[in-house]
């Protein structure tokens, strides 16, 4: 039985992570996504609204659960008996951010491995901040992220 953590601030959920979180859930017993209550990062949406949003483009995946957490993540890894972090992989960018994160984690908690899924072609270029960019300006973001999110989109910034 392998438990594996996919950490991120998903704000919001594209349809980039959605087919990570898909694959991961083939892949392992079962996958915790975990949503960063980031005091670092500025996030638009809240930790309940961001959850929300995975939850409603998540329902069918039986093995997936989505929970908040704070602090360091090899930490939160260890509590909750996850030997496994999944993180998604892009552009040559990603990379350096990511090995430097991934060497960080193992030295942190030596148990825990990173394992690294490539995004599909056609969410290369997908983050979440040119969502917000995008939908803050009124532009069409239905091809990137689930229709749920469309909505919250839309209400969060006529608001
Ligand atoms: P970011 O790291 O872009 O601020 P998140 O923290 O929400 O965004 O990302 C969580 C994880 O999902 C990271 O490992 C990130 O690389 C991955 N990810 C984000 N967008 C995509 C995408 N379009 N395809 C594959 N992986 C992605």
């Amino acid at each position: 039985m392998v438990r594996a953590l996919y950490p991120g601030s998903f704000d919001p959920v594209t349809n980039g992570h959605l087919d990570i979180m898909e694959r991961a859930s083939v892949l392992f017993n079962e996958v915790l996504v975990s949503v960063l209550r980031n005091v670092s990062k500025n996030c638009t949406f809240s930790v309940e609204e961001r959850i929300d949003m995975i939850k409603a483009s998540t329902g069918h995946l039986k093995n997936l659960k989505i929970v908040e957490s704070k602090g360091l993540v090899a930490d939160f890894a260890r509590e909750q008996e996850a030997p496994v972090i999944i993180r998604g992989l892009r552009a040559v960018s990603d990379f350096d951010v990511e090995l430097k994160m991934a060497l960080m984690n193992r030295h942190l908690n030596n148990d825990l491995e990173t394992v690294f899924l490539m995004t599909r072609a056609k969410y290369l270029y997908l983050n979440s901040s040119l969502i917000r960019e995008i939908a803050s300006f009124n532009g069409n973001v239905s091809d990137f992220v689930p229709p749920n999110v469309v909505e919250r989109l839309q209400k969060k910034y006529n608001e």
